[in-house]
């Protein structure tokens, strides 16, 4: 059958893919010239900057590891072990591993009490259920008592294991308060924590999406083709896009939520459009300052991630980008990210922005030379997260799609390369079902 995947992103290159394997002939458009989405990178004077995403999770990323062996590119990524420091408010540093929550307990902020009153909250969440599957939307809603992260923290772990575990973590993690986030995919996260291993595709997570096209037999990819408009046929669809028309049996719309409810409007009820387009995306904003010759090459963590009790901070983490990605930098180079919380962005001017981030890697690392560039990614829809709500909410949105139309996108669970691949996969295979009973 002829299918039409919009959107290249990870879900949309996850769906082609899928789609291939069964046979089917797929065209993909996408409107930017290269695929990747919010995973995709940007090169600059010889550095490989990443736009969006930085790593991925391992066994956290159960579907995305297990197409990625499938492909025969399992072996790529390359391992970050993310060693990490908290910098608190008077400076005092306290060395972590971003992946082993046990390290947050040694610590010395935390007391006795504390550590056992986590310990005690880890060993029942181990004993109770959650969602086994944390990027699948249906799974979650199960899970959701309308509570937000912030009161389940305070009150389950304490303010000190809030303040220097969980804040530090969704700040870098999701750049927003944990009092906007729902607790089932956090939750799920810290169930399965024990899998998480970080690594970076040689080329940046981008690499992903390219795997799989490269990987999709005969596929058509038609890059700077944004759809503009999706119509029903008496047979199927026609989608245009680049001034031509193209026809299809079945779509996997694989768009952020609010372009598939736009593309879509002819063909769903005001209200599923409603529900597409409540979808929150966070304002978002990282700041590359690049050195030709790197000026800390003996700091002795990759990843810094500044705390403080009560603290408002605009900075959620800092990462030295030579150590979480050696090919994102020239030889001799290196890259300080630095990556802004949500809250205060709409009222920071883009040299604000530049300004605090020059100073928080001079705080964080020591002072540096001038560098050779400050490069600013600045998005009003950067990150897709969950509230109260938000599960059930877009999980009921797949049956009210129009038959032989499928949704694909992290929005359904929380932004992340797996929550994409595991809904472009699923929306591959739900496509080929429906058409071929
Ligand atoms: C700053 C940042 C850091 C992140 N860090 C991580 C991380 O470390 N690890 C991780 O796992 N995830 C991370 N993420 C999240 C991850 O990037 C997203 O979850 C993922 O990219 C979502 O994939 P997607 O395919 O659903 O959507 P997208 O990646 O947004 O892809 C959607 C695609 O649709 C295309 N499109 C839109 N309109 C049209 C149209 N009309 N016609 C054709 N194409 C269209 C867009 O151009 C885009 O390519 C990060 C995101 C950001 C922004």
């Amino acid at each position: 059958m002829k299918f039409i995947v919009i959107g290249g992103g990870p879900a949309g290159c996850a769906a082609a893919y899928t789609l291939g394997k069964e046979g089917h002939q797929v065209s993909l458009f996408e409107a930017s010239d290269c695929v990747g989405g919010r995973t995709k990178q940007l090169k600059r004077d010889g550095f490989n900057l990443a736009t969006g995403a930085l790593f991925l999770m391992g066994g956290i990323y159960p579907r995305t590891s297990a197409l990625l062996k499938e492909m025969g590119c399992d072996k790529q990524p390359i391992p970050w072990g993310g060693a990490s420091e908290l910098m608190d408010k008077d400076d005092a540093r306290y060395p972590v591993s971003f992946v082993s929550l046990s390290s947050y307990l040694r610590i010395p902020v935390m007391t006795v009490a504390d550590k056992v009153k986590v310990v005690m909250t880890a060993i029942k969440l181990h004993l109770s259920q959650g969602a086994k599957n944390p990027f699948d939307g249906s799974d979650l809603a199960r899970y959701d008592r309308g509570e937000n992260l912030e009161d389940w923290s305070r009150k389950n772990l304490g303010t000190r294991a809030y303040e220097y575990m969980i804040r530090p973590l969704m700040d870098f993690l999701y750049a927003v308060p944990a009092s906007w986030l729902s607790t089932p995919f956090p939750l799920a996260i810290i169930q399965q924590a024990h899998k998480m291993r970080l690594s970076v595709p040689p080329e940046g997570v981008g690499q992903v999406s390219s795997w799989f096209v490269q990987h999709s037999q005969g596929l058509r990819l038609h890059l700077s083709a944004p759809v503009v408009r999706v119509e029903k046929t008496a047979s199927g669809f026609s989608v245009h896009a680049a001034g031509e028309v193209h026809e299809a049996d079945g779509l996997v719309v694989a768009t952020e939520a609010f372009v598939a409810a736009e593309l879509l409007k002819e063909l769903i009820s005001a209200e599923t459009a409603r529900k597409l387009n409540g979808t929150p995306y966070t304002n978002y904003a990282h700041v590359a300052i690049a050195y030709e010759k790197n000026p800390w090459p003996d700091y002795p963590v990759d990843l810094v991630l500044p705390v403080g009790a009560g603290e408002t901070r605009n900075v959620g983490a800092i990462v030295l980008h030579s150590r979480r990605n050696p090919s994102s930098v020239p030889a001799g180079g290196e890259v300080a990210g630095v990556y802004f919380n949500t809250p205060p962005l709409p009222d920071m001017s883009d040299e604000d922005i530049k300004q605090e981030a020059l100073d928080m890697v001079a705080r964080a690392f020591g002072k540096a030379p001038q560098p050779s560039f400050v490069h600013l990614f600045r998005y009003d829809r950067g990150l897709t997260i969950a509230k109260p709500g938000h599960y059930s909410t877009l999980d009921s949105v797949h049956a009210e799609m129009p038959f032989g139309v499928f949704l694909a996108g992290d929005y359904f669970s929380q932004a992340g390369v797996e929550a994409a691949v595991f809904s472009g996969e699923r929306a591959a295979n739900a496509l080929h079902d429906a058409l071929n009973r």
